[in-house]
């Protein structure tokens, strides 16, 4: 790998808005067929032809990142050609009684493999995010919040009959999978130290899937970064939630991969506390998730390798 060429990047053909790629934005094979295909399908593909701002880079020669930048869910409802629109999309199938404040429906991250131009190998996007988040159940928050909700809900002149939904947003997120991925589990570990060193940064991007302030007493937010360096690479899909005087949250999504490695790696893990569990200085960091997330109880962590099938 000797760095991105601008040649490079031109040649590779993968064109995301032709109508064979767009089976790319299909989620993976393993979630439960719905109707939300067809209009997730359309919408995005439509989302991906008209993106605002979109990266490129290639590493090793065969893995290619792809970062899409693009503008804020709209609140009022737009129909053209009679295909749905991205709010009501997200309003009809994702049943929350209230979307996050902000919502990037076209903000991803897609990893391709050049061996595989026509669908991603794993892509994070904002709609499948957001199916994750339990939309008929008040969220597993035991101390303090109901009483902060209450007050919340009272700003929000929410009715009190409304269906309960999981208000924090929390989602286990860890990416959607390409047709061709096989997930095996494994006890291997992503190791921090490899990705503390000074390395040359080939490429850098971060982008905002989804936001909410909850209303004024905390915040709820998933973010992505991804790094490529000369020999390796590493992506973080970072889910973090802040109560205020009460908890915080942070569910991340790493991916690791290598030059010389068939797989990717990747580690899910939940870490969170109580402020009353947090030490002095810890709660002087609650409001910096790149610090206070290594403060945190780990709770879960999984690890799996993706490979692309033969
Ligand atoms: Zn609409």
């Amino acid at each position: 790998m000797s760095g991105v060429k601008e040649t490079d990047l031109n040649k590779f053909p993968s064109d995301l808005s032709h109508p064979e790629a767009g089976t790319s934005f299909l989620p993976p094979a393993t979630r439960p067929t719905s109707d939300i295909r067809k209009p997730a399908n359309e919408v995005m593909q439509r989302a991906m032809s008209s993106a605002k701002n979109e990266e490129r880079h290639i590493f090793d020669n065969s893995i290619v990142f792809i970062v899409v930048k693009d503008h804020i869910l709209t609140s009022t409802c737009r129909h053209a050609d009679g295909v749905e629109c991205q709010l009501c999309l997200y309003e009809k199938e994702l049943k929350l009684p209230h979307l996050p404040e902000m919502i990037f429906p076209n903000n991803t991250l897609t990893i391709l493999l050049k061996s595989h131009p026509n669908e991603f190998f794993i892509q994070f996007n904002t709609f499948d995010a957001l199916k994750r988040v339990n939309a008929t159940a008040a969220p597993d928050v035991q101390v303090g919040p109901s009483a902060v909700w209450k007050e919340a809900r009272k700003d929000a002149h929410i009715k009190e009959s409304e269906h309960p939904y999981d208000w924090t947003y929390t989602s286990d997120y860890d990416g959607t999978l390409g047709p061709y991925v096989q997930v095996e589990p494994t006890e291997e570990r992503i190791d921090l130290e490899k990705l503390k060193r000074k390395d040359p940064i080939h490429f850098y991007a971060q982008l905002s899937l989804y936001e909410d302030e909850l209303h004024d007493h905390g915040i709820a937010e998933m973010t992505i970064r991804v790094r490529v360096m000369p020999t390796c690479f590493f992506v973080l899909c970072r889910f973090y939630l802040r109560i205020d005087h009460v908890m915080v949250r942070v569910c991340d999504t790493r991916l690791f991969g290598e030059i010389g490695q068939d797989y990717v790696l990747r580690e899910w893990s939940l870490r969170e506390a109580k402020y009353a569990e947090l030490s002095p200085q810890d709660l002087e960091n609650v409001l910096d998730p790149n610090v206070i997330w290594q403060a945190l109880p780990l709770l879960t962590v999984k690890s799996t390798k993706l490979y692309p099938s033969k």
